[in-house]
């Protein structure tokens, strides 16, 4: 397929863009959290495409973006917590569960009778929905399993040729997917932590849970299907290490061929031949706009098989780079 790549994003550009979401095709555009792969919410057959343009399992459901929070009226069965949070936090990093009405298809909500709703505060993103006229169903703009794009070259990699249009424009700010919070059910939950977070939540519903599976490997049925599968992952394999910085330190000095994820702090690691930076150890939003670029660079060496990341703190935007990286490790550990 052939795919036009727009670095001018003007009026014409964005029009071209819309045009293409109307006529069921697919266009990746920029958001603040990472970029997403769009396509017409409410047509089964363009959602179809994004599942086989990324190898995604067809049972993951994607979330819907619209450009004003009254919009998920036409879409789902609000409710007064709904609007209380978009009062807050919309448009931004917060995609709210819901109960779907009959006008979106399954093969949006992967079988479900919830649907998942998103207003991204990216100028861009918002402008191209709004002149598609519909909600715009995307999931992130990378193939299936491999870290989330946030450079509009990260997309290029994954989708040229498979989409037809990529939208290229500025960087995500944010860096890491969007917080998920259920409120289709008894208690509120979050599904997947993000820029907006736990104790932030908590002031608008004091009452709220953090599903299981945020930070652990979930066997059985998964309350939201997207978080059985291996996720983030870079090409090399990744291990976290669990323990105080000395030690780290210590360990990883001879690790010369490895590769390192470590902070701005760990002077001795950052001299080291294949070592980055997440940026400063207190930083958790710098850590969280910089963890899946990093990853991908290290995919640009094909002598680096193996990767040590330290354990991100879980508290605040710390529990979303934290959440991220145990998946990208396939849950790999080492506690010293
Ligand atoms: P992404 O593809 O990276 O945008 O991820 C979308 C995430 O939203 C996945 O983890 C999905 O499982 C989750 N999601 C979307 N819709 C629903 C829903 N109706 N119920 C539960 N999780 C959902
Ligand atoms: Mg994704």
């Amino acid at each position: 397929m052939n795919t036009e790549i727009i670095y001018d994003i003007n009026d014409e550009n964005l029009d071209r863009a819309a045009e293409i979401i109307k006529n069921g095709g697919l266009v990746a555009f920029p958001t603040e959290t990472v970029y997403g792969l769009g396509a017409n919410a409410l047509d089964p057959l363009a959602a179809k495409k994004i599942y086989s343009a990324k190898n995604r399992p067809s049972n993951n459901p994607l979330i819907i973006h619209i450009s004003d929070p009254a919009d998920a009226e036409k879409y789902c069965f609000t409710n007064e917590l709904y609007y209380k949070l978009a009062k807050r936090f919309m448009p931004g990093p917060l995609t709210v569960i819901l109960p779907k009405k009959d006008i979106v298809p399954y093969a949006v909500t992967g079988g479900l009778e919830t649907v998942a709703v998103r207003v991204p505060s990216s100028k861009t993103a918002r402008s191209f929905i709004e002149r598609s006229g519909v909600a715009i169903a995307a999931p992130s703009a990378n193939l299936s399993g491999k870290p989330s794009p946030t450079k509009a070259q990260h997309v290029i990699l994954d989708m040229y040729g498979r989409i037809d249009m990529i939208i290229a424009g500025e960087d995500s700010q944010i860096g890491l997917e969007s917080t998920i919070l259920s409120l289709a059910e008894a208690v509120p939950k979050i599904y997947r932590p993000g820029k907006v977070t736990y104790e932030e939540l908590k002031e608008i519903c004091p009452d709220i849970l953090i599903s299981d599976a945020v930070l652990h490997m979930h066997t059985g049925r998964p309350e939201s299907p997207g978080m059985m599968y291996q996720h983030y992952a870079p090409k090399a394999k990744v291990t976290i290490i669990d323990s105080d910085d000395k030690t780290r330190t210590a360990f990883l000095i001879n690790k010369t061929d490895c590769g390192i994820l470590c902070y701005d702090e760990d002077k001795e690691l950052l001299s080291m031949p294949y070592s980055k930076s997440l940026g400063s150890k207190s930083e958790p939003l710098e850590q969280a706009k910089l963890l899946f670029a990093r990853l991908r660079e290290f995919d640009e060496n094909d002598d680096i098989t193996q990767i040590y990341a330290p354990m991100p703190s879980d508290k605040g935007v710390g529990l979303a780079v934290l959440n991220r990286l145990i998946r990208a490790a396939g849950f790999d550990v080492k506690e010293l």
